[in-house]
């Protein structure tokens, strides 16, 4: 099923993790993607190659996305060798784990600056592109902490929340001209992101499932893909939880 023929994407933190997934499955649906890395080059190569042996053209594109000068220099080099995205997924983040009496200014900064800021930067350039097209998708990738909260990710939470604010502010200037805004929200899901964490925090987190299973990529690709076509077009300003029902 080609629902994604002919369109452009760009995925940020695509070398791997969610965001390889959602290259991949963009890929498999029909577009051309192209792959943002921060530092995970030859990753993103891969990711790349597989996309291209579906058929389809990649490229890949190192930016670190907290910097609104490499986010610039990142939408001009996938205009000029991919064309302007339709499709825009927001996906890059990191974490910096602490108790808030003890998280530093720079741990809180560093999150926001990637997570918030760098989602940031990326709607507004997608957008320009967009508006002139009077067509596009931007999806980013929230968190059901963004929504419930967790202890020790005061700065993660604030950033994933302020995505789900940016998001429904977006989605209003943006809906007369075609474009949609969305967000997803994943629960626990297996990547190196999650790896870091001790096996007692994993089996507290594994009851909280109601669906009784970690996450995969693939769970969190296929909405993100569901939103990008064009069978989610009456869709905007939403929060699409895939937590396996964590958030119940
Ligand atoms: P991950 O496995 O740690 O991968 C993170 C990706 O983001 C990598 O491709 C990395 O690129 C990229 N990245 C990090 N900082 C960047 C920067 N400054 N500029 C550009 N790219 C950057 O993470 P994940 O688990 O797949 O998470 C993907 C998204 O889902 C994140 O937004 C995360 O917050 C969200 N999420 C994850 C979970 C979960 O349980 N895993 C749950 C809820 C939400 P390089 O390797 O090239 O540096």
């Amino acid at each position: 099923m080609d629902m994604l023929e002919g369109k452009i994407a760009l995925v940020t933190g695509a070398s791997r993790g969610i965001g390889r997934a959602i290259a991949l499955t963009l890929a498999g649906y029909g577009a051309d993607v192209a792959v943002n890395y921060c530092g995970s080059r030859e990753k993103a190569q891969e990711v790349a190659d597989e996309i291209t042996a579906l058929g389809r053209r990649a490229m890949i594109v190192q930016a670190d996305i907290s910097s609104q000068e490499e986010c610039e220099r990142m939408f001009k080099e996938v205009a000029d060798q991919l064309g302007v995205p339709d499709i825009l997924v927001n996906n890059a983040g990191i974490t910096r784990d602490n108790l808030a009496m003890r998280m530093s200014e720079e741990e809180f900064d560093k999150v926001l600056d990637t997570n918030l800021k760098g989602t940031f930067f990326c709607m507004k350039l997608a957008a320009k592109q967009m508006l002139r097209k009077r067509y596009g998708r931007i999806i980013s990738l929230s968190s059901i902490v963004g929504l419930h909260g967790n202890a020790g990710q005061i700065n993660y939470s604030a950033a994933k929340a302020g995505v789900v604010g940016m998001t429904k502010s977006l989605a209003k200037e943006l809906a007369s001209r075609g474009i949609t805004v969305n967000a997803v929200a994943p629960g626990y899901v297996e990547t190196d992101m999650t790896a870091v964490l001790t096996d007692v925090q994993k089996a507290a987190m594994m009851t909280q499932i109601p669906l009784g299973r970690i996450g995969q990529p693939q769970d969190i690709a296929e909405a993100v893909a569901f939103l990008a076509s064009d069978k989610a077009s009456y869709i905007t300003g939403q929060v699409i939880s895939v937590d396996g029902g964590m958030g119940i």
